[in-house]
């Protein structure tokens, strides 16, 4: 599995389509200060599913919208951003019968996200079930952005071990077990309840 093109349309200051071909092994990405090299790492975090704009650099979801440009080539602010992102599965570590995988998202000023699985609407937790599989989780480890190293090197150790968890896939059964035991909890007090009811009767 390798991460194979990432296109942006209207994110941060990609306002054109833009398309970066990724290949197998080793990319860099270099350019001046304030070029948008971050911006592409964050469209990465975007697309598979980052919920916390400060995690993206902004203050509010909205911010990864193209904002405009001033000056004499300047653009006009932009209604929705878009962000996909192409990987290569033919080792079939996602778990979807695809040789190439495509999510989607898009974002409008005036609401939620809407993301697609190879064009077909996915909701966001298609797109993490999809992931986390191959180790790319919610938390988004996999991406150690500017400082971020230092919180990963003090963390706690059951901060450590909860990364370590993520990268192997671990978390999202131990979410799932959560799930399960809340909701063996809530039926736990309904069959209590219907005791009471039947004693009540009887
Ligand atoms: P450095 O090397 O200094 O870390 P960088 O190449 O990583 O820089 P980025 O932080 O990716 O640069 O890009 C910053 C640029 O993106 C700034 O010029 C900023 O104005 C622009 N930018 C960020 N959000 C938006 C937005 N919503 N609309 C338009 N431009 C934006």
């Amino acid at each position: 599995m390798y991460l194979k093109s990432l296109t942006l349309k209207g994110f941060k200051s990609f306002a054109s389509s833009t398309t970066l071909d990724l290949e197998p092994g080793i990319t860099c990405i270099v350019g001046p200060n304030g070029s948008g090299k971050s911006n592409v790492v964050d469209a990465l975090a975007w697309v598979m599913g980052e919920q916390g704009a400060k995690s993206l650099r902004g203050g509010k979801m909205e911010d990864v919208i193209f904002a405009g440009t001033s000056g004499a080539a300047g653009r006009s602010p932009l209604g929705r951003a878009e962000v996909s992102l192409t990987i290569d599965n033919t080792d079939g570590a996602l778990p979807i019968e695809y040789a190439e995988v495509t999510i989607s998202r898009t974002m409008f000023r005036n609401g939620g996200s809407e993301y697609a699985i190879n064009g077909a609407k996915a909701r966001l937790v298609d797109v993490q079930d999809l992931l986390s599989d191959s180790g790319i989780g919610r938390e988004m480890h996999v991406i150690v952005g500017q400082g971020r190293l230092d919180s990963i090197l003090h963390a706690t150790p059951e901060e450590r071990r909860g990364f370590i968890e993520e990268a192997a896939g671990v978390l999202k059964h131990r979410k799932r077990k959560e799930k399960a035991l809340r909701k063996l909890d809530a039926m736990e007090g309904n069959l209590h309840r219907l005791d009471d009811l039947l004693a009540e009767i009887r």
